[in-house]
């Protein structure tokens, strides 16, 4: 007799997902004051969010005993129109994860095939998984994304592609016109999940014009989330930008009220801010090569990256994670994705950097 519940096989071999470690605890195990710990492990802004959200927070109209907009009407709009796109084109959700989580549950069933890159974000691995969905990962030579690998994996008829683009941990971008031919490619009845959730901090450059694309391509879902450049990790609000019909289900599919008032408040006024986006991307970028050039003269490589967050070479990822919290920095070991011998480290502010380095100057020393 079986005296314990009976797991179906893909969820009993589920891995746990590793969340950065919370200030917090590190900032007891120190006993330190909080303010003392940085946290550069979870992509998060290190300036915050925009003062337009505290002031909309701050007026007080969110009433907490109703239950929010289910539809996040005036949220749609505001994306709609600041993607000049009809507002029955955004699919809201509570931080893109779980938009990703709605498109899973949307597309895939147990025996259905999802195609990925190597290396590609354990969420979107872990929900595809969770629904039983038969995996095919492309190798991921360079740590970028082969899209010709992906192509040659169609005639599986995977029912849903995933790519990140930039890629989380590895940070690093696809050529846009290359993406552009690939989803040009793919049969309209094999559905890809585009994840932008780094795209404010692409430069034109590099950057897939994706929602013209959406455009023409009813196979093609394009996330974004306000938990990076916009600040608002802790409030938990993303979306997706599809045509009208590919929308509809996944607003069918998608559980009742997981977006807050308050999240639906805070990201209308971040959408306000251009100013914040703009501060937040300089910063970032001039302190992130100051980053990858420090980690350079330490004898390290890293990954030439379009996000808040570089993936180093270090040797050993966990020991490195170790030493750092000793001083009070949390970085993030990437050893869950097969990366051990690399560490993912957010661009923080430039004092959280100096220090970063000084720290690891002071342990090869
Ligand atoms: C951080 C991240 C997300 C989503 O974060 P949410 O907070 O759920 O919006 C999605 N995809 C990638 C690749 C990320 O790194």
């Amino acid at each position: 007799m079986v005296n314990q519940p009976c797991y179906p096989a893909h969820i009993a071999s589920l891995k746990p997902y590793v969340p950065g470690k919370p200030i917090g605890e590190l900032a007891r195990r120190l006993g330190v004051p909080t303010n003392q710990v940085a946290k550069l492990a979870s992509n998060e802004n290190p300036f915050g969010f925009s003062s337009l959200v505290r002031e909309a927070l701050k007026s007080g109209e969110v009433d907490l005993s109703r239950y929010p907009d289910n539809d996040c009407a005036d949220l749609t709009r505001a994306l709609a129109s600041h993607h000049d796109l009809p507002p029955e084109w955004i699919v809201l959700g509570a931080g893109s994860e779980s938009v990703i989580g709605n498109a899973v549950a949307t597309f895939l069933e147990i025996g259905r095939r999802t195609a990925y890159s190597r290396y590609s974000f354990q969420a979107y691995v872990n929900s595809a998984q969770r629904v039983g969905a038969i995996p095919i990962v492309v190798d991921s030579p360079n740590f970028v994304v082969d899209l010709t690998g992906l192509r040659a994996q169609l005639v599986q008829e995977p029912s849903l592609i995933y790519i990140a683009n930039p890629g989380n941990p590895t940070g690093t971008c696809v050529d846009p016109h290359e993406l552009e031919d690939f989803l040009r490619a793919v049969p309209a009845h094999i559905v890809v999940l585009l994840d932008e959730a780094y795209f404010e901090f692409m430069p034109e450059t590099v950057r897939l014009d994706s929602l013209r694309l959406v455009r023409t391509l009813s196979n093609l879902l394009v996330t974004r989330t306000f938990s990076k450049a916009y600040g608002l990790a802790g409030l938990r609000v993303g979306y997706g930008i599809a045509q009208p019909g590919m929308a509809d289900m996944l607003r069918r599919a998608r559980p009742p009220f997981t977006v807050t008032e308050q999240a639906q408040v805070a990201a209308m006024a971040a959408l306000q801010d251009r100013d914040f986006i703009q501060r937040t991307v300089a910063s970032n970028d001039a302190v992130r090569d100051h980053l990858a050039h420090d980690l350079g003269v330490l004898g390290f490589r890293s990954l030439r990256s379009h996000t808040n967050f570089l993936l180093a070479e270090v040797g050993d990822g966990s020991a490195w994670a170790r030493r750092l919290e000793s001083h009070g920095l949390i970085v993030r070991p990437v050893n869950s994705y097969g990366l051990a011998r690399w560490l993912r480290i957010s661009i923080g502010t430039s004092a959280d950097i100096d220090r970063l380095v000084a720290a690891m100057r002071q342990e090869v020393a």
